[in-house]
């Protein structure tokens, strides 16, 4: 690629409309343009580094056995209401219809498809496994698009599905695709994370999130920094070695605590420590309003009272609800007397002794004893795991660093065989349904992830697997015949040796070249000019060090791709996350 004649419209200033730095940087760099909310157009280079994500996975993909195909975008909704989802997805699924008033929507995943097409393909146990996958445009109607690729409406994902006629099969199945994706982003050189994803309603340990470690990440993952464990913190276990209390305290009493709102406020004013305080959460679960109780300076964990009441919908429930409830002001809600169900978290079954709010404004209740004053309908794991809890394998402490989610293994089990009747004879000729995984990458996300985590004050350092170009070439002296001359000629050697490799060869100044090649962060910069030429040195710079060397102009067929497999050789190290890496066996 010539920069001369390629469209790369590198910006100067940052364009106010992004907030994280792939965004920024993705704009800057000339890679990708916004059409609408969540939309965006790939040009040249954002659609090469596209393209280079779609090839390592799809290598990969094919050597764990999976099978490509393409479904189409379009599908019917009696697909969706054969499952269920046509009313339970919400608003993400975009819906319309055709001429005939009949009801479709844009795929936002595609398991009805899937199903639908097997269950009319398979009949027999012989058939089976059928591994299949895509890379294909998704829209999900997101409440939310932010962060450029990163939250799209219309963005680009790998998805798979696996059928198989027995629970170990669907279990190898699993096993295949988590250490393909293993494969696949030490490949990409990112420094990412397994970790044990929230299953709801289907249960068990069969879900895991990879997640690059970056800090923008809008997930935040529990790690143990003595053994493997790793999870989603919206699913992380919090483990409470205390004692129940047995003793009581004084009876209850209510104190004023005017304007005092919040847990701070409360235990400010009436001199006890917040863990003192109980925190009454008012929710509404599949409709029902629920209490939940946790010390506080703790946090519902909401995911957690999902599954408890094994329920399809948790909302915090709005102001007018909790005032109807409590019969009182935003602020005061507590469990004494309150008429509805009442979960608590664990440890507050270790003290006794609470401030809890007193169900009437600018009021409290201190001296209470949960056992005797509350009605408590069950004591839970409710709350959200901190750096003071332990690890739950092994008691070693957690970490909780920042990731962005790039990819999603799940095993299904029946949920849509069930409900589509996917099914296939075994070998006493009796129906069985047939047991499912489905496995997503964000391949455009995966993208926007590679730049938050490799990048610096001048632009983009991408890892050589997802660059746009591998190497980026300046000529400095375009005007000069001999210079001109040489770097085509390093021009051609490297496009024979199959290195992508952009020449700027534009009339520009040295400085403009020199920042357009950081921005668009190839992890290798070559430089030619005049001055160098007639020393017979070519220079060179490793992107994401900065070091700096000279290769011998006359002896570049060796020292050139010596120098190259340095560099791809330590981006090959830094994408193996180390310390505690989930080494890849299922959780127990
Ligand atoms: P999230 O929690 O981020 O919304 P999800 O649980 O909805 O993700 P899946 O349905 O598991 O995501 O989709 C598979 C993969 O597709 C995700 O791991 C993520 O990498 C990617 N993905 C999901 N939603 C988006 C989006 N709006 N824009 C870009 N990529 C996305
Ligand atoms: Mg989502």
């Amino acid at each position: 690629m010539r920069f001369s004649s390629t469209y790369i419209p590198t910006l100067k200033e940052s364009p106010s409309e992004a907030e994280v730095v792939s965004h920024k940087l993705l704009l800057r760099a000339g890679m990708v343009r916004k059409l609408t909310s969540g939309v965006y157009i790939y040009l040249p280079l954002g659609l090469k580094a596209l393209e280079n994500v779609q090839r390592v996975v799809r290598e990969e993909m094919d050597a764990a056995g999976f099978s490509e195909l393409l479904m189409p975008m379009v599908i019917p909704g009696d697909l969706w209401k054969e499952t269920g989802r046509w009313e339970y997805y919400g608003k993400e699924l975009l819906r319309f219809k055709d001429r005939n008033d009949r009801d479709y929507c844009l795929g936002p995943t595609h398991e009805e498809v899937i199903t639908d097409l097997v269950r009319g393909e398979v009949r027999s146990y012989r058939q089976l496994p059928v591994r299949l996958y895509q890379i294909q445009t998704k829209f999900r109607d997101e409440i939310r698009p932010r962060f450029g690729l990163m939250r799209g409406r219309e963005f680009v994902m790998k998805d798979a599905y696996s059928f198989d006629s027995s629970d170990a099969g669907a279990d190898e199945s699993y096993k295949l695709m988590y250490d393909a994706y293993c494969r696949i982003f030490k490949r990409l050189g990112l420094r990412f994370r397994a970790v044990e994803a929230d299953t709801g309603s289907i249960g068990g340990n069969f879900s895991h999130e990879f997640m690059v470690l970056a800090d923008t990440g809008e997930d935040t993952i529990a790690a143990c920094t003595e053994c493997s464990y790793a999870a989603n913190v919206e699913r992380a276990e919090v483990v409470w070695n205390g004692t129940p209390c047995t003793e009581t305290c004084a009876p209850y009493e209510k104190v004023a605590t005017p304007a005092a709102h919040t847990v701070e406020e409360v235990s400010a004013m009436l001199k006890v420590a917040p863990s003192q305080v109980v925190k009454t959460m008012l929710f509404v679960v599949d409709g029902k309003t629920v209490a939940v109780l946790v010390r506080g300076d703790r946090e519902v964990n909401d995911i957690k009272l999902k599954n408890l009441l094994n329920a399809t919908t948790v909302e915090l429930a709005p102001a007018a609800v909790v005032e109807k409830v409590t019969a009182a002001p935003l602020g005061f809600a507590g469990p004494v007397g309150l008429d509805v169900p009442i979960y608590a978290d664990l440890e507050l079954q270790g003290a006794t002794d609470y401030v809890v709010g007193a169900n009437a404004a600018d009021a409290h209740l201190v001296h209470v004893d949960l056992r005797r004053d509350v009605k408590v309908t069950a004591y839970a794991d409710l709350r959200c795991i901190t750096l003071s809890d332990p690890c739950p394998r092994c008691g070693g402490a957690i970490e909780l660093p920042k990731g962005i989610e790039v990819g999603h293994i799940f095993k299904l089990g029946t949920k849509y065989s069930d409900a589509m009747h996917a099914v296939y004879l075994d070998e006493n000729g009796k129906e069985n349904v047939m047991i499912m995984g489905c496995y997503g990458i964000g391949i455009s996300r995966v993208v926007a992830s590679a730049i938050e985590q490799n990048h610096d004050e001048h632009g983009i350092i991408f890892p050589p697997t997802v660059a746009p170009v591998e190497c980026i070439l300046l000529n400095l002296d375009p005007g000069k015949e001999e210079v001109r001359a040489k770097a085509e000629e390093i021009y051609a050697m490297l496009c024979k040796a199959g290195v992508t490799v952009l020449l700027d060869d534009r009339e520009e100044r040295p400085g403009v070249k020199f920042k357009d090649a950081d921005l668009i962060g190839a992890p290798m910069q070559l430089v030619l000019g005049g001055k160098g030429l007639s020393r017979g040195v070519l220079e060179c710079k490793d992107r994401r060090t900065g070091e700096k060397g000279e290769l011998p102009v006359d002896a570049l067929e060796t020292a050139l791709p010596q120098w190259m497999e340095g560099v791809r050789k330590a981006w090959g190290t830094l994408g193996i996350y180390t310390t505690h890496f989930n080494d890849g066996k299922l959780a127990a």
